[in-house]
């Protein structure tokens, strides 16, 4: 169904227009704490119609065939931010039973095994006995907790505010709530070095996510450019290899990243860098900022219908 629609919106060539589609994480089952996060099976349809209906690249490949006017019809790149263990352990095998390519931007800071700030919040919200949690202390306000609802509604507010702490106090104030709430250290969530390692074995594309996943648009420059050079500078050293590709964190153009940190991430010696951006790209993207979306639906037809419409909007 669609084929010949996405291959009239997309053709190959000088008017391509690229699909890249942005995940976090793939859960083994559907968590209801975690509503926006795919399952195993809804990412099964997902990539099943990836491969029916789009020719998918790796971003690197993608990013230098645009540039060229060189793109096949229907192209996409699928790639995964932060480095979730997840993403070798669920989205992998799908990916690779289907034979869709992938690209995983890693914030290397997380590595062997941590949780990210945002998760310290989400499973403290989780673990939190029904009532009132209180974040007064951190200027995060008080919580009332007593629902799957009212809990995905205090972590996304949460969330919402603390994501432009200034960054070293956003670390801090969300481990002090994680050791609050009693977050086990149990909970690890994210990839160690061997995991990593294993996953470009197979043959995944690995891309650079920053160090500390930084909001840059709120760093001086200085720091700005540390953190995207350390990044790349430890994915380097752990895979022993060159690491080519890099997605902003957060991402939004103007509001997360601007035309300098485009500039720095060129100088530092990358191909290309994504954006959350939500559209296709095109011949006039430019190769720091490149847009992507995040793909959702709960059914198949839906999110092809979604797929299509994204191909088919007009240009912003
Ligand atoms: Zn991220």
């Amino acid at each position: 169904m669609y084929r010949f629609l996405y291959r009239a919106l997309s053709p190959a060539g000088a008017k391509a227009r690229l699909s890249i589609f942005i995940f976090h994480r793939v859960l083994p089952v559907a968590d209801p704490l975690l509503p926006f996060e795919p399952d195993a099976e809804q990412f099964a349809w997902m990539v099943k119609l990836f491969a029916r209906q789009f020719n998918v690249l790796p971003l690197g490949e993608a990013a230098r065939r645009l540039a060229d006017g060189t793109l096949p019809a229907a192209a996409a790149v699928v790639t995964f931010d932060d480095g979730y263990a997840d993403n070798l352990e669920v989205a992998w095998p799908i990916l690779k039973r289907h034979g869709v390519p992938a690209t995983f931007f890693i914030a290397t800071a997380f590595l062997e095994g941590g949780r990210m700030w945002n998760d310290e919040v989400i499973e403290a919200m989780r673990i939190a006995p029904p009532g009132t949690v209180d974040l007064g202390a951190f200027d995060l306000g008080q919580w009332q907790v007593d629902s799957v609802d009212s809990r995905i509604k205090a972590y996304g507010a949460v969330l919402g505010r603390l994501k432009y702490f200034d960054h070293g106090r956003r670390a801090e104030v969300a481990r002090e709530i994680g050791r609050l709430h009693g977050v086990p250290e149990a909970c690890q969530l994210m990839m160690t070095h061997r995991q990593l390692k294993a996953l470009r074995a197979e043959g995944a594309e690995i891309g650079a996510h920053t160090h500390t996943h930084p909001i840059l648009e709120g760093l001086p420059d200085d720091q700005a450019r540390a953190e995207i050079a350390d990044g790349k500078a430890q994915l380097e050293a752990i895979l022993g290899e060159r690491v080519e590709v890099f997605a902003y964190p957060n991402g939004v153009p103007g509001r997360d990243c601007s035309a300098r940190h485009g500039e720095m991430v060129r100088d530092l010696g990358f191909r290309a860098a994504v954006t959350t951006e939500p559209r296709f790209a095109d011949g006039e993207s430019l190769p720091y900022h490149l847009p992507r979306f995040t793909p959702w639906d709960r059914t198949p037809s839906r999110f092809a219908l979604r797929c299509l419409m994204q191909l088919g909007s007009r240009r912003g």
